[in-house]
């Protein structure tokens, strides 16, 4: 049934949508579109391709925003992440998540490509930089972190060769930190990007399929900034967690066996817990389950309290990917 109405909002939950763009393999398999966006009205549409009947024809979804297959890096960036990335430069933490099933522009969104079509992450590089020239009387210290969760497994992708365990532990003052993990100090938005395509390099290292190895693991790119004010000697300290998240595609689907169905299990399980997560900061619910899963544990920080999130779902809009794509609205919808 078509349903528009918006659950209660919560500030401090924010969830879009967005579609790509059918890419060429899909044009030239002919795949027609099922998707309708009316971006005004942050209304995403639906066409179910095997309808059987009027009432079951679209279904309708709404978000706090929506964006096409035609809008710009930058439209969504300065829409919706510039102010994010401004609550981190007075001191709060925040989290940008992109979710979606493999293909549909999680890395597009987050990272772009080289040039013109530059995603999330180095955007929010040159709006801190930017700030911080512009800023006097403040010192401001940045670090970056590039990690992976992969199996329930902690890498830290920017020492790569080190053996070291990386657990999670609870310290008092701190909250939860990773141990051993590298915090790599930028004096520039370049340095910055230097960082994040070490790690990416880094990540692909003894993948035997880079594409797989990125579909079942979370890329998580923290920011770290603090920030001494000249008179008072204050300090205050902002957080910017960015997070390219497995593929969402239902393991099932692939019919796993082994290992790696015990992977699956992991990725769906996580998957689900963020989602609990996030819902239940939404509902301003008593108990978060944060320890469900070692993304959540590990972000417990930048989630509630007064931290900001923003959840980017990523749609195709190909009618073979139709039931995948209502899985990932369905979500979104229940995180709102
Ligand atoms: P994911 O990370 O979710 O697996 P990708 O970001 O790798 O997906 O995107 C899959 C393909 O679609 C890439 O070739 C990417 O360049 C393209 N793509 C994704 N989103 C867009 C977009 N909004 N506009 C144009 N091309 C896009
Ligand atoms: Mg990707």
């Amino acid at each position: 049934s078509n349903s528009t109405d918006k659950l209660s909002s919560n500030e401090s939950v924010q969830v879009i949508v967005r579609c790509r763009p059918l890419s060429l393999q899909e044009l030239q398999q002919q795949c027609t579109s099922v998707v309708k966006i009316y971006s005004n009205r942050g209304v995403i549409e639906v066409e179910n391709p095997k309808a059987r009947s009027e009432n079951e024809r679209s279904k309708m979804f709404t978000y706090d925003a929506v964006y096409d297959e035609k809008s710009t890096q930058q439209a969504l960036y300065d829409e919706t992440i510039r102010p994010l990335v401004a609550s981190v430069l007075e001191g709060y933490n925040c989290c940008v998540f992109a979710y979606g099933q493999t293909g549909t522009g999680k890395t597009y969104t987050m990272e772009g490509c080289d040039g013109e079509d530059i995603g999330i992450i180095p955007r929010a590089f040159d709006q801190i930089w930017s700030h911080i020239a512009r800023k006097t009387g403040v010192e401001f210290l940045v670090s970056v972190r590039y990690m992976e969760i992969y199996m329930e497994e902690i890498r830290d992708l920017l020492k790569i060769k080190s053996t070291k365990v990386h657990e999670l532990r609870e310290m008092p003052g701190e909250g939860v930190v990773v141990t051993n993990l590298h915090s790599h100090n930028c004096q520039s938005a370049k340095d910055m990007l230097k960082a994040m395509k070490t790690g990416n390099f880094n990540r692909t290292t003894g993948a035997t399929n880079m594409n797989e190895h990125s579909s079942r693991s979370h890329a998580i790119f923290q920011i770290i900034i603090e920030m001494v004010e000249g008179h008072s000697k204050s300090m205050k300290v902002g957080k910017l967690n960015l997070v390219d998240l497995a593929g969402s595609e239902r393991q099932s689907k692939t019919g796993a066996t082994g290992d790696r169905l015990k992977e699956a299990t992991k990725i769906n399980k996580a998957l689900s817990s963020l989602g609990n997560v996030i819902y239940a900061l939404a509902e301003n619910s008593a108990h978060i389950p944060y320890r469900d899963s070692k993304l959540t544990r590990l972000l417990q920080d930048s989630l509630g309290g007064n931290s900001k999130t923003i959840m980017i779902a990523n749609v195709g809009p190909a009618s073979m990917n139709y039931d995948e794509t209502i899985v990932t609205l369905r979500y979104a919808y229940r995180a709102k």
